[in-house]
């Protein structure tokens, strides 16, 4: 038995640090597929645990410094803020520093050309040795966690950017140190005078600087999950044994009768007993407009009741709850990896250990050309400058991001793949029931043609689709229940999918559906009876008997008042936008007609809507299907991306890659420019951790030097690095506050 569990990993410092723990437990025994994530700082390890137990696996980690630990969501959030906590103590100590030592390196370097500049105070003498009492506590207090990764790289031969720097700072501060403390050794070498103090300090300085900025964005990152835990009620008012009684939101059962009064937050899922109100939705759905509800309606735990008292039967407690269910996807798919990452997931496992080597390669080939000094000034920049660190922040953040702000706006996104293909989607296939329409059809008109009154055929129609699920057979079920019509028992039913039904009454077979079943049964129809109809955009149901047919009924369902816009928001993103429907084609291309779309796709059986698509695809479109995600499964699932429209409280809809709650189309064209801003972001941050480490690395090393005598100062190289993991941070971090580009 393969268990599947996810795990909080302490001790990554960066991307590569993931790539080391993956790679390392990957060949362990028992372990059959392991992801590593460095945003959220989780592991998704599926392993056999008869074969091996969370202490084995970390036994092989934690002499690199790292640990898995059991998930509990509270305690990882503390211990980021003592962490984060501990990071601004190291930061406003070296900040200070290296800010001093940074204007004094620039200083001397503009004295010499700026004439007006006075000289530096300090002769170079007192400046080295200051320099010296300065870096000390810099390198081994603030600098410790670099020199342990590079403790580590000796031991275990295992390196991540810590390590670069590490060995990089660690270089500065030994060669500057011998040199000062012992001159005669400067002698020997016939080392230029300058030592690299600075260099140790400024690097460490900014990089720590980096991170605590780095740390701080995270947390900012996962924000969303934090505002959709504190939705969660405390407290339910329930009735038990007559009484009504407080209690903790754990301890409600499912069927306690629970009360909530004006203004208050509804605690748990459940069905309306008693009393109406107006229930405010907007922090599960992302709609500002509360919404009516009655008996016999569902209730969304965490929504606020605003005016009227309700009695509510809890239906789902605890971790079936809508909330849960929407934490639980949300927290998933943050976690869960782009493809697009695997760009920057494969280049940043050979990253660090090239680094290495080029570095010192640069070291040996300044070395050999007589300049000690310039080798050792680009070794320590190339190891400094180039750190993979930003390249990977530059996915997961702005998944994270963009996950979390699709879910503030009730769209939730089932993992990081969909979200990816859904931004280059070109085709989107609606399903007209439910979707395009509100999918409350109701009975119009009535033409029997034999010699049953309009009542008799609504009680046989009504008798036979009382079995059935079908929005028609609701509709011909509440007609007749409106007008207090008994239903008569019926045999033998069935459902002809994608037809109607069939079933006996009293002895007699009657069949019900469309003209698909007419034809099967071998029925002619009066053409003109259906014209009127579907000309009028209604949907014709044929009641018959084996005698013929008995009489027409006209089935009318309206669009969606935002289904328009939706389609016209669509057309504006440059999408295509097709229905798809077993309705008759007249019915079909009215509708059609009337929300704007472009391609209509009528009469399809349940079981050709999942070739419609292919064919779609096949002619090149990238298809996201929409539908209510029960009836369209298949569909759902052959589409590039299969949308959901989540209207009751289920929100784990398997086929579905993106599930819109609360049934609202318009948040479609908001969730492809919500993917299509995420993708950018992510296209933005991995050009940029890219170019500047290919922009960098080579004048690290020297490569300008010889034309324009312009090397890489490894402080600054420090400072760039820096900049660029915060700056792929705030960057990702956009996505929260487009609302306007929505
Ligand atoms: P859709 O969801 O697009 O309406 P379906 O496959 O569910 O597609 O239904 C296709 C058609 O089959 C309907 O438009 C209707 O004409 C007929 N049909 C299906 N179920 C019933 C039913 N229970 N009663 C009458 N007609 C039905
Ligand atoms: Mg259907």
């Amino acid at each position: 038995m393969i268990q599947n569990s996810s795990f909080t990993v302490i001790g990554m410092h960066c991307a590569s640090c993931a790539n080391i723990i993956k790679r390392k437990l990957e060949k362990t025994t028992g372990v059959t597929s392991i992801d590593v994530n460095y945003a959220t700082e989780q592991a998704q390890v599926a392993f056999d645990p008869t074969q091996t137990t969370l202490d084995q696996l970390n036994s092989h980690i934690t002499p690199l410094g790292y640990s898995l630990g059991s998930p509990s969501p509270e305690d990882p959030k503390h211990k980021k803020f003592t962490e984060l906590a501990a990071m601004r103590k190291k930061t406003s100590f070296v900040m200070p520093i290296a800010t001093l030592v940074f204007i004094s390196m620039i200083w001397e370097l503009l004295t010499p050309r700026i004439s007006l500049l006075p000289n530096f105070p300090l002769t170079m003498d007192v400046f080295n040795r200051l320099s010296f009492i300065l870096a000390t506590p810099v390198m081994f207090w603030i600098g410790l966690p670099f020199i342990k990764a590079f403790a580590r790289f000796i031991r275990h031969r295992v390196a991540n950017m810590d390590t670069l720097v590490g060995i990089g700072t660690l270089t500065a501060y030994l060669y500057s140190a011998i040199l000062l403390l012992f001159p005669e050794i400067q002698a020997l070498l016939n080392a230029p005078e300058g030592l690299y103090f600075d260099v140790t300090i400024v690097v460490i300085g900014f990089i720590t600087l980096g991170k605590f900025l780095e740390a701080r964005s995270k947390l900012k990152t996962g924000e969303a999950i934090e505002k959709l835990l504190g939705l969660q009620a405390k407290n339910a008012l329930v009735v038990r044994n007559n009484q009504e009684v407080e209690i903790p939101i754990d301890q409600v059962v499912v069927g306690d009768i629970v009360l909530v009064k004006p203004g208050q937050k509804i605690p748990i899922d459940g069905l309306i007993l008693d009393g109406t109100s107006s229930i405010d939705e907007s922090m599960i759905s992302g709609e500002p407009i509360p919404v009516d509800k009655g008996p016999h309606d569902t209730v969304i735990g965490a929504t606020i009741n605003k005016q009227g008292s309700l009695k509510v039967q809890a239906t789902k407690i605890g971790g079936d709850t809508m909330l849960s269910q929407i934490i639980k996807m949300v927290e998933a798919a943050q976690g869960s990896k782009a493809p697009i990452e695997r760009i920057a997931d494969q280049v940043s496992a050979i990253f660090v250990p090239a680094v290495l080597i080029l570095a010192v390669l640069a070291l040996i080939l300044w070395g050999l050309t007589g300049s000690f000094s310039l080798g050792l000034i680009s070794f320590v920049g190339i190891l400094v400058i180039a750190c993979p660190c930003a390249m990977g922040l530059a996915t997961p953040t702005a998944v994270i991001v963009g996950v979390g702000k699709a879910a503030s706006l009730g769209i939730l996104i089932k993992n990081a793949e969909s979200l990816e293909r859904f931004a280059s989607i070109n085709f989107v296939v609606m399903d007209k029931t439910g979707t395009l329409t509100k999918g409350e059809p109701e009975v119009t008109e009535i033409t029997p043609i034999s010699s049953l009154d309009k009542t008799k055929v609504l009680q046989l129609l009504a008798s036979l689709e009382k079995n059935s699920e079908h929005p028609l057979a609701l509709a011909v079920v509440t007609a007749a229940n409106d007008d207090h019509i008994a239903l008569l028992p019926v045999s033998n039913f069935s459902i002809i999918e994608g037809k109607g039904v069939r079933g006996e009454i009293a002895g007699t077979k009657y069949w019900a559906g469309n003209l698909k079943l007419l034809a099967d049964l071998g029925l002619s129809f009066d053409h003109d009876q259906i014209q009127a109809m579907t000309s009028q955009g209604k949907t014709p149901v044929v009641l018959a008997s084996e005698g013929g047919i008995l009489a027409y009924v006209a089935i009318a369902d309206t669009l969606k008042p935002d289904a328009v816009e939706t389609v016209r928001a669509l057309h504006a993103l440059g999408l295509q936008v097709a229905m798809l429907t077993g309705d008759h084609h007249q019915t079909a291309e009215y509708i059609g007609k009337l929300a704007g779309i472009d391609r209509i796709l009528a009469e399809v059986l349940p079981a050709d809507k999942t070739t419609e698509i292919t064919k779609l695809q096949s002619e090149g479109f990238k298809v996201a299907m929409v539908g209510d995600g029960i009836n369209d499964a298949p569909a759902l699932s052959a589409a590039d991306v299969g949308v959901a429209m989540g209207t009751g409280t289920d929100v784990a809809i398997e086929s579905a890659g993106i599930t819109l709650l609360g049934g609202h189309i318009s948040k479609l064209p908001k969730a492809v420019k919500l993917a299509k801003a995420t993708m950018s972001v992510i296209k933005q941050n991995l050009f940029w951790a890219f170019f500047y480490n290919i922009v960098g690395i080579p004048i690290a090393a020297g490569i300008l030097y010889p034309f324009t005598g312009i090397l890489l100062s490894p402080a600054i190289a420090g400072a760039a690095m820096a900049f660029s993991s915060v700056s792929v941070v705030a960057n990702s971090l956009r996505l929260k506050t487009m609302n306007h580009k929505l």
